[in-house]
């Protein structure tokens, strides 16, 4: 494999790649050498003024495209998308750290969702309404709400972005991505696969920059009509102010702190290993990770050891290693998070059970960690982790395992074990939350809802719900004179 492709990541701008007006850039470094593999195109404001004026013209252009001509492009992208994958998930590796299997299933997955959302657009059906009155017709259409602003987080360099994209696109907006400064390249694949697909100038723009000074500025301008962000609950509220000062739509994908719990009569071995899996998987810099595992006192001694096990088996390296099955977190702020969230785990009755330290001196390498017996009042129990860390606590009844999956102000994704329907249906019911998972793990494909309640945001970011908040109805009411 030949690493030394890395590119310079540039921005793109009414259909061209080009450097930064000011010819300013950013170093992209890798997080599992700590070396410096690449650099980054860095916009200022000429560059977004570009930008805007590029995406409202390119609105006007893309949204006379048909429908049917517009899925036709879409699904050409994802095959482009498709056809690249070795290379993309490479890239990928390079500068998230995730490992290159983990890389190729959001690739393929991002694939799958450009397609769902490229027939979706061919379904945005308006509808008639009767009529008080002989000869008046009364329509709705549905229309683009115009140039989109999207801002997406390094954790899923491609994921997060695609979603937002293929639904902005399918409806017939425009749409300027602001993508993770730190994994710049992947986002960049699938823009260029767009590109080549052949949408055109304007409709699609990529900057890179400060993304402070970029979202305080595109969020407020005229030309951007709707806000799309993933990333965390602070940042999140204040840019649903700002947009909300300006009256402008917003999706809002924000942290979660996923509450799993385990019944009794759950098939203890099987919910271990796939809990395992699913926590550790891009070193649990994800928002929808299990977090808090909540145990029936009766399986909870087999629990703790099966996951810690399962914990313990997991090889960490580089993500380009065949053998690797967790890869290094993204960046030095996610290893200091660990560090905080152990130190103060002691503080509050942890008992760690496996990991708990950096691995090598070279890279951001964390062990895969259990944590049992931490206090409510425990930092890790209260803020999102966003790393290698499972933090396991007995529960006895049914009631009091709601009332700790509800306590926290997030409520995104949640996870249930149990083989009983009665108690499958009423944990269904009782938790707070955006999506939940039983006896499975089946969170986040293209079709089916993707988002959170509570401070975890609103909006959904797949399924039929999705490609709604891209749309403006328009009541049309018309007599036949
Ligand atoms: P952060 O909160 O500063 O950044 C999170 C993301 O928001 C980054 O992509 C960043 O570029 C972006 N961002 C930050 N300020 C912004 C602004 N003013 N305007 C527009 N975009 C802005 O810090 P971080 O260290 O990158 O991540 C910290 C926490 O964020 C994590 O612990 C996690 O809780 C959360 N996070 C959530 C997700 C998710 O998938 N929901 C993804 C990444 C991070």
């Amino acid at each position: 494999m030949d690493t030394r492709v890395y590119p310079n990541t540039q921005l793109y701008i009414d259909g061209e790649w080009r450097a930064a007006r000011s010819g300013r850039t950013m170093p992209v470094v890798n997080p599992a050498t700590g070396d410096t593999i690449g650099s980054l195109a860095f916009a200022e404001r000429a560059d977004l003024d570009h930008a805007l004026e590029a995406a409202a013209r390119g609105f006007e252009t893309w949204k006379r495209v048909s429908a049917y001509e517009r899925s036709k492009i879409m699904r050409k992208a994802a095959n482009l998308l498709r056809e690249r994958i070795d290379h993309v998930a490479m890239l990928m590796t390079m500068e998230q750290g995730k490992t290159l299997a983990e890389a190729k299933a959001e690739i393929n997955n991002g694939a799958d969702t450009i397609d769902w959302f490229a027939e979706e657009g061919r379904r945005t059906y308006g509808r008639v309404i009767p009529a008080r009155a002989e000869g008046i017709y009364q329509l709705v259409v549905k229309e683009p709400v115009g140039p989109v602003a999207a801002f997406t987080p390094w954790n899923f360099p491609i994921n997060q972005i695609v979603r937002k994209l293929s639904a902005a696109l399918a409806a017939g907006c425009s749409i300027i991505v602001k993508a993770p400064e730190e994994t710049p390249a992947s986002p960049a694949e699938l823009i260029r696969a767009f590109a080549d697909a052949g949408v055109p100038a304007g409709a699609v723009g990529l900057v890179y920059g400060d993304p402070a000074a970029i979202s305080s500025y595109l969020i407020p301008h005229p030309v951007i009509r709707k806000i799309s962000f993933t990333g965390s609950t602070v940042v999140g509220k204040q840019l649903a102010a700002l947009a909300g000062q300006h009256m402008k739509r917003v999706t809002m994908e924000l942290g979660g702190h996923a509450p799993v719990i385990v019944f009794d009569d759950a098939d203890v071995t099987i919910a271990a290993k796939a809990m395992a899996a699913s926590k550790f998987r891009n070193a649990g810099q994800v928002c929808i990770s299990p977090t808090r595992f909540l145990v029936q006192e009766g399986v909870y001694d087999s629990f703790v050891e099966q996951f810690v096990a399962n914990a313990k088996a997991l090889k960490v390296g580089n993500g380009l290693d065949k053998d690797t099955r967790m890869g290094a977190l993204a960046n030095p702020r996610r290893t200091r998070a660990m560090e905080v969230n152990l130190e103060d785990a002691g503080k509050h009755g942890g008992k760690l059970r496996t990991g708990g330290h950096a691995i090598g001196d070279k890279g951001n390498f964390w062990e895969p960690t259990v944590v049992t017996g931490l206090d409510n009042d425990a930092k890790a129990m209260n803020e999102e982790p966003f790393g290698p860390l499972a933090i396991i606590n007995p529960f006895r009844t049914f009631d009091d395992a709601v009332k700790e999956a509800n306590r926290l102000p997030f409520g995104l994704a949640a996870y249930a074990w149990t083989k009983s329907a009665k108690t499958a249906n009423a944990i269904a019911n009782a938790v707070e939350t955006g999506m939940i998972s039983i006896n499975h793990v089946g969170l986040g494909i293209p079709e089916t809802p993707f988002g959170g309640v509570k401070d975890s945001g609103y909006g959904s970011e797949g399924g039929s719900e999705a490609i709604e908040s891209y749309l403006n109805p328009k009541f049309i009411t018309q007599a036949g004179i």
